[in-house]
């Protein structure tokens, strides 16, 4: 993989990719890492971190798992900045807020803890780590920021108004961090996958397979196709990419059979 002389389009650069235990942050760090980028893999699963940090290594990459619950505090988002920076030896380039939760129920069914962890989770967390984490990117005059939301924040599904809600929230903050720092060199986008089977989703294979056979791509999508977009964005070849959410979801919202 490092030996590989071909151009590897992150040579050199450094990658935190939050949620990378599993499903696509897992994929997202794997690509990085085949791109020779230095990746810190971060989860809550010591067991499931070390298995990507170990299959990163076996193919020649560089990884190191750093543990956090992004779903607890402000301060444990700011405390993973600053275990990630020195994981990755003084420098993050890449910051990937992938880490996500997903619960789906009707609304008068949500009781509070459920709504403080879907907000905590999928944008205090990012939040935190984007305000640790882009000053010192635009201080260094470079850096790249990608947040992974939904196709679920742009129509309405009934049982995904919170998780949806969120999302949304994020691709929101997606324009408003792109204008905050992409004049200071910092390129910030987002990617909105559609129905991609990971752990995570396994469970609604049945409820959603009618739905992918109608799209153009006729099938799910997987994490190595959301962690493609990922690599583009992370790398020069988007340099003229700022405040973007890309679409990866075999036309399932741009298009009806
Ligand atoms: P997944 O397989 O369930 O993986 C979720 C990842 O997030 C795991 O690595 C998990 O790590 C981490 N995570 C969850 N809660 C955390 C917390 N409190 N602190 C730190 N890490 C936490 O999910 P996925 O399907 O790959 O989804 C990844 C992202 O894509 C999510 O943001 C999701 O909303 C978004 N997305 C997914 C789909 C889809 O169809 N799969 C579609 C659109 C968007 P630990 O368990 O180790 O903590």
């Amino acid at each position: 993989m490092n030996g590989c002389s071909l151009a590897q389009r992150l040579d050199g650069r450094t990658a935190l990719v939050t949620g990378s235990t599993s499903g696509i942050g897992r994929a997202i760090a794997i690509a990085f890492a085949a791109e020779g980028a230095h990746v810190a893999v971060s989860g809550r699963d010591d067991a499931r971190g070390a298995a990507t940090v170990a299959a990163i290594r076996e193919a020649g990459g560089r990884a190191d798992f750093v543990r956090a619950d992004l779903g607890a505090s402000a301060d444990a988002a700011r405390a993973l900045a600053g275990e990630g920076t020195r994981a990755l030896g003084g420098r993050v380039d890449v910051l990937v807020n992938n880490a996500g939760i997903f619960p789906s129920a009707p609304t008068a069914e949500v009781d509070q803890a459920t709504f403080d962890s879907v907000i905590a989770t999928n944008v205090r967390g990012p939040f935190f780590l984007v305000a640790a984490l882009a000053p010192s990117m635009a201080e260094r005059g470079s850096g790249v920021i990608i947040n992974i939301g939904s196709w679920i924040s742009t129509i309405g599904l009934s049982s995904g108004a919170l998780y949806g809600a969120s999302k949304g929230t994020l691709e929101a903050l997606t324009r408003g961090w792109a204008a905050e720092f992409g004049r200071s060199g910092v390129r910030i986008n987002a990617i909105a996958p559609g129905v991609t089977l990971t752990d995570g989703t396994a469970h609604l294979q049945d409820h959603t397979r009618a739905m992918v056979d109608a799209t153009p791509a006729g099938r799910f999508g997987t994490p190595e196709d959301v962690a493609a977009a990922a690599v583009y964005l992370a790398s020069d070849d988007a340099s003229f990419m700022h405040g973007s959410t890309l679409l990866i979801d075999g036309g399932a919202l741009t298009t009806r059979a």
